[in-house]
């Protein structure tokens, strides 16, 4: 790794922010983390003390070495917090003039060196960079859903990036983190995403037209499959507002009816139902952010 990270900057601190701060202070990096406002910015603190607390409980993690974790976290509502970092990850709603707005800010912010990345899960690495007056600099760094759990990160070049900049952000995931990346060029959904989300949203059309119930399709693919979790709990995990974004890029960019998002997804997004994270989604939770399920009517008009 040629370019040495010291100091990395997190924008937006909510499902994904939250753990990959968490990431970057578990590996000993000094993290500067940033929100849009107060309220925001103490949900992702509470985030971040929550799971690291829980690693202490399991005995990942020593009371020490929590403590000097979470000094290595300082916490800030504007951007310009940022200006002595090596590395920005942006991780803000899946809005792409949202994350053009942040780059080009962050552009007039940071150091001329440093390497601004989204998490972005499908929108264009290459039009976020041509915001900025440094798109060479300018990649994806895609973490997945939870960060500190999940060993994969993937590495989106764009036309423009230049190769010292991915090979060292690969060298930062695989040394520094301790993650395995793979590097991929700019298109929406990536590898896994690409690969993943027509699965998700045809598990929805089929809770949608009422084949199946939630537990029954969530089962099949995890008795049946053998995955983790079944597509339903996933779509909540990731976030229904997320999975929605996500769906309708890759939908519109390769047309592949597969993509076309569910309508269920707008009406419950509409409805406020999120997903974990706003403590509903397809099942009812104890509260928001919480992975506790509990029983809600559906399940108690299925008898369970
Ligand atoms: P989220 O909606 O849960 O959180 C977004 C955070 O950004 C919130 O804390 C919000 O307050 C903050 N934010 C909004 N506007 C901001 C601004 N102007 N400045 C600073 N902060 C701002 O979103 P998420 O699910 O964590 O997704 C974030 C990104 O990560 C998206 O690009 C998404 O596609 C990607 N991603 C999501 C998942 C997932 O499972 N949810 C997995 C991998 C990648």
């Amino acid at each position: 790794m040629a370019r040495e990270f010291k100091q990395v900057g997190v924008v937006g601190l909510c499902t994904m922010g939250a753990g990959i701060v968490e990431v970057l202070a578990r590996s000993g990096l000094s993290v500067v983390a940033v929100d849009k406002d107060a309220a925001a910015l103490a949900r992702g603190r509470g985030h971040i003390e929550g799971s690291t607390a829980r690693a202490v409980e399991r005995g990942k993690l020593t009371a020490d070495e929590h403590e000097a974790l979470l000094a290595r976290i300082s916490f800030g509502t504007d951007l310009s917090e940022l200006a002595e970092v090596d590395l920005v990850v942006e991780a803000v709603p899946e809005q792409l003039e949202l994350k053009r707005a942040i780059f080009t800010a962050l552009d007039g912010i940071c150091k001329p060196d440093t390497i601004l990345a989204s998490n972005t899960s499908s929108l264009s690495i290459t039009e976020i960079a041509v915001s900025t007056g440094r798109p060479g600099k300018v990649v994806g760094m895609h973490f997945f859903n939870p960060a500190p759990v999940m060993k994969l990160v993937e590495v989106i070049r764009t036309v423009v990036t230049e190769q010292d900049v991915v090979d060292d952000v690969e060298a930062f995931a695989q040394q520094q983190l301790g993650k395995t990346d793979v590097t991929v060029g700019d298109r929406a959904g990536f590898i896994a995403n690409a690969l993943l989300f027509g699965y998700l949203n045809h598990a929805v059309s089929l809770y949608e037209s009422r084949y199946a119930s939630r537990e029954d399709i969530d089962a099949a693919m995890k008795l049946g499959c053998g995955l983790p979790m079944g597509p339903l709990a996933l779509c909540d995990l990731i976030g229904l507002d997320t999975a929605y974004e996500i769906l309708d890029t890759m939908y519109k960019q390769g047309r592949d009816r597969l993509h076309a998002p569910c309508p269920i997804f707008k009406q419950m997004m509409t409805a406020g139902l999120l997903g974990r994270k706003s403590g509903q989604g397809f099942y009812t939770y104890d509260e928001p952010g919480s992975p506790n399920v509990v029983a809600d009517a559906e399940s108690v008009a299925a008898g369970r």
